[in-house]
């Protein structure tokens, strides 16, 4: 935990790791709490004197523990409203309709409410409880919307590409940027892997960052504070992965790759996790991303969901 001015910064479970991230608790007037992934033990008490939960975006190591906020409002960008009203939308804006298909999510959403754990290859954690956030949305925020919580003032800086209302916010008095998910020094690199998300949108909010009058920025996964030189380099290094990405997928495909063998590659996670049903969604929707931005887009097949089946074979996932 690290405290300027109002601002105390909750380092997540974990080392902040997914399916953890760091919040910020704003201690003012209105006691605010930026993203609810820090943990349950580190939340919990806070969470009884908070009237405001304040979602950075709609993914799940973001909203983790917003239902612990009983009394509290629950807001997000407008553009991610969907993902956190239902599970439905939270599928589809998550990649999960696009790769696999409705029956796929169906059964999911099925699995989820039955409370039963789900399977899991369906899952990257198993407890049905997992999904509770989905669901409870009181309000939506806007592009460059100014909050005033008492002495402490904050601008919304809206950084679509990781996913659409994606956010990071701007304390101007403490001259601090929460920087969510910019987690420069991440060993995966930016990730994309949301039908919403787009990597030239990823790329050109990066610049928003960059341009702010800020000495110090966090952001959802690293546990330190990086001064405004430290940031601007790590971003660099952050995005070079995309292109590094990108020079691979070239590669693979003028050995003759198909699309399917792409899949199958493990470019962005290990291929060992490809038979977790959410990592190879993931995975398959940061690939299409870059075939789109390459122009390759006639590989990708018409029936997606149905070579992707195809395609899981392979993989050992018991129960299937
Ligand atoms: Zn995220």
């Amino acid at each position: 935990m690290e405290t300027i001015k109002n601002l105390i910064i909750i380092w997540g479970d974990k080392s902040g790791r997914f399916p953890f991230s760091n919040s910020v608790f704003i201690a003012d007037k209105v006691k605010t709490v930026i993203d609810t992934g820090a943990g349950q033990d580190n939340l919990e008490q806070l969470s009884k004197e908070v009237g405001l939960v304040i979602n950075s975006h709609y993914h799940l190591d973001h909203i983790r523990y917003n239902h612990l906020f009983l009394k509290a409002e629950i807001m997000v960008h407008q553009r991610d409203i969907h993902a956190l009203a239902s599970l439905t939308g939270f599928a589809k804006k998550y990649g999960a309709k696009l790769v696999l298909g409705s029956d796929w999510v169906e059964n999911w959403e099925r699995g989820i409410a039955s409370q039963r754990n789900i399977h899991p290859e369906q899952g990257f954690v198993y407890e049905p409880d997992f999904y509770k956030p989905i669901g409870k949305v009181d309000g939506i925020y806007s592009n460059e919307e100014q909050f005033s919580f008492g002495y402490t003032k904050m601008d919304v800086i809206h950084t679509p590409g990781h996913s659409e209302g994606h956010c990071c916010f701007f304390f101007p008095k403490q001259g601090l940027c929460f920087a969510t998910d910019y987690n420069i020094g991440s060993e995966f690199g930016p990730w994309y892997g949301g039908d919403d998300s787009d990597i030239d949108e990823l790329l050109s909010s990066a610049q928003k960052l960059v341009d702010l009058d800020a000495k110090y920025y966090v952001n959802s996964h690293d546990q330190k504070f990086f001064t405004k030189d430290e940031f601007q380099k790590g971003l660099r290094g952050f995005l070079d992965w995309i292109d590094a990405r990108e020079e691979k997928i070239t590669n693979l495909l003028d050995n003759g790759y198909s699309f399917i063998d792409l899949c199958n590659e493990g470019i962005f996670y290990k291929k060992k996790y490809l038979v977790l049903d959410w990592v190879l969604i993931w995975e398959v929707t940061m690939l299409i991303k870059h075939l789109q931005r390459l122009k390759k887009s006639e590989l990708i097949p018409k029936n997606l969901a149905t070579a992707m089946a195809a395609n899981m074979s392979p993989f050992p996932s018991p129960g299937r």
